[in-house]
């Protein structure tokens, strides 16, 4: 049985001060769903002041990038164990940092190494982009994701890493995918290629969160499929109310 997650990956939101705020209000109703695993993964400016806030809370941080190398001259960049002394949690992969930041399938998949290795759980973004879906190309692009991303893995490795599937043509638009379009291509493109890669047990352990568009309106859809595990939200995670409801949706 895989526990229920929601992640709020705040994206380029909110100063230390704003941050602060946020997490104040959200506490006390966020510490009290124990049902679904909750992870904030603030901007790296404000971390800090965010796991603290967290410490002995039951509620998870994460970061939403890292570099694979571990210390030296990479200007702008941020280790794996700057991020690990202050959360359990980091985003990999993510379609913005692909489509703005250059990451590929390969840097992908030595971040998600670096991470492991210093005790990181990451959280792999996947997804296919509104031209590759209209062309027929969400299983090939899908797979070649999981397969080229999380090679490499040790097998207690690739049974804890968590997956979101994330269609880039539903991120910030408003247009979510429907629960079974989302729940067909994580059982077949995701969980599917990772049982050959893995094993069966560790494609039945991991946890797989769609993406793009949660609310608190469509939220239950997405928890009502089998395959589907919880969210990664955006927009909807930048505000009490609205992150509450999609927590509170997947208990
Ligand atoms: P939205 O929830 O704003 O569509 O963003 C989804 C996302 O990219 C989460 O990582």
């Amino acid at each position: 049985m895989r526990k229920p997650m929601v992640a709020g990956n705040w994206k380029m939101n909110k100063t230390v001060a704003d941050a602060v705020k946020l997490i104040n209000e959200l506490l006390p109703e966020l510490q009290a769903q124990t049902a679904v695993d909750r992870v904030v993964c603030p901007p790296f400016t404000a971390l800090y002041s965010v796991s603290e806030l967290l410490k002995n809370s039951g509620i998870g941080c994460g970061a939403q990038d890292l570099f694979w190398e571990a210390k030296g001259a990479f200007t702008g960049e941020i280790a794996p164990d700057m991020i690990a002394e202050l959360g359990e949690y980091v985003i990999i992969g993510h379609s913005e940092r692909r489509t703005y930041f250059g990451e590929t399938d390969e840097s992908v998949n030595k971040k998600v190494l670096a991470a492991l290795s210093i005790g990181l759980t990451p959280i792999v973004c996947v997804g296919e982009t509104l031209a590759e879906n209209q062309s027929g190309q969400t299983e090939t692009v899908v797979t070649r994701q999981i397969h080229n991303g999380l090679k490499g893995l040790s097998t207690a490795d690739a049974e804890k890493i968590i997956i979101a599937y994330e269609p880039v043509w539903a991120i910030g638009t408003g247009l979510a995918a429907t629960g079974p379009q989302a729940n067909q291509v994580i059982a077949d493109y995701i969980r599917k290629p990772y049982a050959a890669m893995y094993g069966d047990v560790a494609a039945q352990a991991i946890r797989v969160l769609y993406g793009g568009s949660v609310k608190g309106s469509n939220a239950a859809e997405f928890f009502g499929q089998p395959d589907i595990d919880g969210a990664l939200v955006g927009g909807a995670s930048l505000k009490k109310t609205d992150f509450m409801e999609i927590v509170n949706a997947a208990a």
